[in-house]
């Protein structure tokens, strides 16, 4: 665990708090509840040259030792929700279930990860994560309007705009989006919402890629170990028709599968075509659980441990037919997590150091190292 200065602690003491997030280590942990708490946390580290680890639930930071954690549950809540502009503004430590409570009263949605509902919105954005309905609506990072950051110089700093078509220049929301923390710490978040309906369908059936070509419109096409399954919604008799031309057997409502993602997580991403052929390999590779999410090309890999030669061997697999792995858990090094680093590495490495000229947000979290 690292020792911190004391002038560091004492700058800091108002915001320390002495819960520690669940499998983390860490010299000292803030909790800030304003955009300023957090331009003031970064600020002071950034002085002292200590490294900054933004943790919303810390699913993906089991095993991790933190200089310092700054926990994201006082930015939690709705800041400036417009139902019927279709935009919601929320704090990052907002979690999807408490999200999903505020938009299910007026039938909206974000279209964010299904599963785990405690994760946070802060989480969910640097990770650029996308729920099963991404095949119907596209990624969440479409989703995202605006975000509100405090850079690794402790300058707040907004990105976008709430209007759809808002952006001049360059989309910074879109490069923050993704970036785990690497250039700065997320405030808060402008989201585009979708109305949705209740009338839902999930259908099983024997072929997925057969059914993703015959169906008109499906939100989800899903295959697991157990089976292949389709997600339709809308009206009622349209559905029907649908759910008759695949002979499958319907229930109402969306059923998701979950696959355990912590602390291990290892997802392929391959060309949507390559699809049928990556789960083949999975499965010859004797990958007990996984969900493949056909039309889109990510297979999310049920596994309990870290395999090295399980990883490289399917990381191989993705990389030759023009997709990539992408492995988390705890003590990874960089080359185990990613791969090798990508040809932009030299334009990532200037662009990190202007966003975080001292180097203290999450160093060594993105593609080689960086
Ligand atoms: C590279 C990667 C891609 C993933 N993609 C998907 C996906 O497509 N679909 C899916 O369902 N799950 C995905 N996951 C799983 C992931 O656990 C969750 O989607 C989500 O990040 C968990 O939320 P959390 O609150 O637990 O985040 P945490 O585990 O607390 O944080 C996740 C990462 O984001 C950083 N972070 C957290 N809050 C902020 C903030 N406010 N500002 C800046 N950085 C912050 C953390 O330091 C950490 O690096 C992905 C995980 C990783 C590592």
């Amino acid at each position: 665990m690292t020792t911190l200065p004391d002038t560091l602690t004492a700058a800091l003491a108002d915001v320390a708090v002495d819960t520690v997030p669940p499998g983390i280590e860490a010299g000292l942990v803030v909790e800030p509840h304003t955009a300023e708490d957090l331009a003031r946390i970064v600020r002071a580290a950034a002085d002292h040259g200590v490294a900054v680890t933004p943790v919303g639930s810390g699913s993906t930071l089991r095993g991790a030792d933190a200089a310092i954690a700054v926990v994201t549950g006082g930015l939690a809540g709705v800041i400036d929700y417009q139902p019927d502009d279709l935009t919601i503004v929320v704090g990052v430590g907002t979690t999807l279930g408490a999200l999903d409570d505020v938009l299910d009263e007026r039938g909206l949605s974000a279209i964010l990860p299904e599963t785990s509902p405690d994760r946070t919105v802060g989480g969910v954005v640097a990770t650029s994560s996308s729920g099963y309905r991404r095949l119907g609506y596209g990624p969440t990072r479409d989703r995202i309007l605006e975000v509100t950051m405090v850079t690794g110089y402790g300058e707040i700093v907004r990105a976008g705009g709430r209007l759809v078509k808002n952006v001049t220049g360059y989309d910074l929301s879109r490069l923050v989006t993704g970036s785990l923390g690497s250039l700065g710490i997320i405030a808060s978040v402008c989201f585009k919402l979708w109305p949705v309906t209740q009338q839902r369908r999930t259908v099983t059936v024997d072929d997925a890629g057969a059914a993703l070509v015959e169906t008109f419109r499906p939100v989800a096409v899903l295959e697991t170990e157990a089976g292949s399954t389709v997600y339709l919604q809308g009206d009622p008799t349209t559905m029907d028709e649908q759910v008759r031309h695949l002979r499958g057997d319907a229930v109402e409502g969306f059923t998701w599968p979950d696959v355990p993602a912590s602390p291990v997580r290892i997802v392929m991403n391959v060309p949507p075509r390559s699809l049928t052929a990556a789960i083949s390999e999975v499965r010859a590779a004797g990958v007990g659980r996984f969900v493949a999410q056909h039309g889109v090309g990510v297979i999310e890999l049920g596994v309990d441990a870290f395999d090295e030669s399980l990883v490289d061997a399917l990381r191989s697999w993705a990389e030759t037919h023009g997709g990539s792995l992408i492995a988390s858990a705890p003590g990874l090094t960089s080359a185990q997590r990613w791969g090798a680093p990508p040809d932009t590495i030299e334009i990532q490495r200037r662009m990190k150091h202007l966003f975080d000229p001292a180097g203290i947000c999450n160093p060594g979290v993105l593609p080689g190292g960086l």
